[in-house]
């Protein structure tokens, strides 16, 4: 289902047919509305890309609102979070920043106004007693004994809930909908509830609170939303949203439902992420295992690969499982274009070229990316004592093994030719070091030798080599849907090798000055970003995404 520019989505196609129908005088106005009690993830990220990106292709405007109606369960960590991952996604809601939580008094008139228009009323009962009258899908509900207070009652003692004159859990406010509609959210849903709690931004104000499904709407309505976009899971809310604005006379911001993100060896539920970080199975929300926009900055994700791979996944009604090979491969899309290549050695095996002279070095000339002309080139020190990869020597190679063998020549990349005349032994049997020689004529770019190798490996020189930490990350989860199994908690399946960490590698003197954040090509082994854990004294590296989708090859 790829996404290119002549198809619309649904959603750009029903806004064309608004505009061009003169709905609202043309105008679009959406918003991204998180609830702040968890990081944004990859699955909001969808919904940032549709939000911000219909609204910039038919010239509207984007508001950032926090819903944040539930004062046990958020937190200005998370407020200040997801502003910096909007940000950082490459979207700006300019001076729209809004909380639902602005609009209590607004929303306090609202149910009043619903009290005086005799469609809602104080229910005494408790939540177990409403639960039990609320009938069936295919029965029909039954009306609470409270249901025919009279106006002046409940708007005595509505007021009375606001001034903290009764206790929690002992009354609500209902709104008088239809005890018998086949949609179960009809019938006299709780609109507001006795919560004595401290809230982020009004504090002790309140001892009461809207339930989501008063405030969502509302606001919307209040801020003049011209399209309220979000998942599927609301779509049967819709019709209580209407109910309220065409009750109150309010705004009429239209709702429409799309499909949420889903994707295979991931979990996106921000409770079982927030568990995850609760109980030390990841370090963190930023841990760059997590499927978090902070984690996944932290990985070396570049923004543009996660827009990217969203506008791939498109918009439509139906549930689907995305593969995060998809992700990944965005990923590397993006970097093959940007970071700069470099020569690292993971698993370091000692080289010693014994016809170079032991204090000679010499700078090789590299290219910096050569999917990037302007990406220039840089020197590379190059001396009798190199390490190539372990995996590139093999003592008995197979047939057309083209690396690094006894008696045999591969070239080293940016470098000369070597030959490997001897495989110095531990003790143990284990290989302490190539006994190598060099061919002078064959060096890179003048090359007069006439030899011909198939192979070409990377090196460092061992005396001016970085050594640096790798943390080598693979997917959090060994198992596509974690959720699958109704009998086993889904943190059975975490993969115990997503985090394997070499604490000593070796790289390139020119990386002596990286960044936290910067990523680079690691040839031939994937690509690599600097940590935020990096030191003065070391460097940390993460790797971002192997070179190649490997998944289950081995
Ligand atoms: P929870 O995980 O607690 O159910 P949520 O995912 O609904 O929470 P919100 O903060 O309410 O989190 O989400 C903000 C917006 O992001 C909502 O409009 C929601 O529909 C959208 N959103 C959340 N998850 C996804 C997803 N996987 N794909 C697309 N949009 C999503
Ligand atoms: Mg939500």
């Amino acid at each position: 289902m790829e996404h290119t520019e002549e198809s619309l989505n649904f959603i750009e196609q029903m806004i064309e047919d608004d505009i061009a129908a003169g709905k609202h005088g043309g105008r679009v106005l959406t918003r991204f509305p998180p609830e702040p009690n968890g990081y944004l993830h990859i699955g909001h990220a969808k919904s940032i890309v549709l939000n911000f990106g219909v609204a910039q292709k038919y010239g509207g405007k984007t508001n950032l609102r926090f819903d944040d109606t539930n004062p046990v369960t958020e937190d200005t960590e998370y407020v200040e979070s997801i502003q910096n991952d909007i940000r950082w996604l490459g979207f700006d809601w300019e001076d729209r920043l809004f909380y639902a939580s602005d609009y209590f008094d607004q929303i306090f008139g609202f149910a009043l106004r619903l009290i005086d228009k005799g469609l809602a009323y104080v229910d005494d009962s408790s939540a177990e007693e409403i639960a039990a009258l609320k009938g069936t899908p295919t029965h029909e509900g039954t009306d609470s004994p409270f249901r025919n207070r009279s106006i002046e009652e409940n708007r005595q003692l509505f007021l009375e809930m606001r001034d903290g004159k009764h206790p929690e859990g002992s009354k609500v406010l209902r709104a008088k909908v239809d005890m018998a509609s086949p949609n179960m959210l009809l019938r006299d849903p709780v609109i507001y509830r006795i919560k004595f709690a401290h809230h982020h931004r009004t504090a002790d104000k309140w001892c009461i609170y809207p339930m989501y499904d008063f405030a969502h709407g509302q606001s919307d309505s209040i801020e003049t939303i011209t399209h309220s976009l979000c998942t599927l899971e609301f779509e049967n809310h819709r019709p209580l949203y209407d109910w309220f604005i065409e009750q109150l006379g309010i705004f009429p911001s239209k709702q429409t439902e799309f499909a949420r993100l889903n994707l295979n060896y991931t979990i996106m539920s921000k409770r079982k992420l927030l568990q995850l970080v609760n109980d030390n199975h990841v370090n963190g929300w930023d841990d760059p295992r997590m499927p978090t926009i902070s984690g996944m900055r932290r990985r070396g994700y570049p923004p543009a690969a996660i827009r990217n791979f969203v506008k791939k996944v498109g918009v439509a009604r139906r549930e689907n499982v995305i593969d995060v090979g998809l992700l990944e491969f965005s990923v590397r899309q993006e970097l093959n274009k940007t970071a700069p290549r470099v020569m690292a050695v993971l698993d370091p095996l000692k080289v010693v070229i014994t016809n170079y002279p032991q204090d000679r070095v010499e700078w090789m000339h590299a290219e910096n990316n050569p999917e990037d002309p302007e990406a220039g080139h840089r020197e590379l020190p190059f001396s009798s004592e190199l390490y190539i990869e372990q995996d590139d020597f093999m003592e008995n190679p197979p047939k057309k093994y083209f690396r690094m063998f006894p008696g045999g020549m591969v070239r080293l990349k940016n470098a000369y030719i070597i030959q490997c005349d001897e495989v110095i032994k531990n003790e143990d049997g284990s290989i302490e070091q190539l006994n190598c020689t060099y061919i002078e004529t064959s060096k890179s770019g003048e090359d007069t030798s006439g030899i011909n190798v198939k192979g070409t490996i990377h090196w460092v020189s061992r005396a001016h080599a970085l050594k640096v930490e790798a943390r080598m990350y693979d997917r959090l989860f060994s198992h596509e849907n974690p959720d699958h199994d109704k009998d086993q908690h889904f943190t059975a399946f975490l993969n115990p090798e997503s985090l394997v960490v070499k604490p000593e590698i070796y790289v390139e003197p020119s990386l002596a000055d990286a960044l936290p954040g910067q990523s680079y090509q690691f040839m031939r082994k994937g690509y690599f970003c600097v940590d935020t854990d990096s030191t003065a004294n070391k460097l940390v590296f993460n790797l971002t995404v192997n070179l190649r989708d490997n998944w289950g090859k081995s």
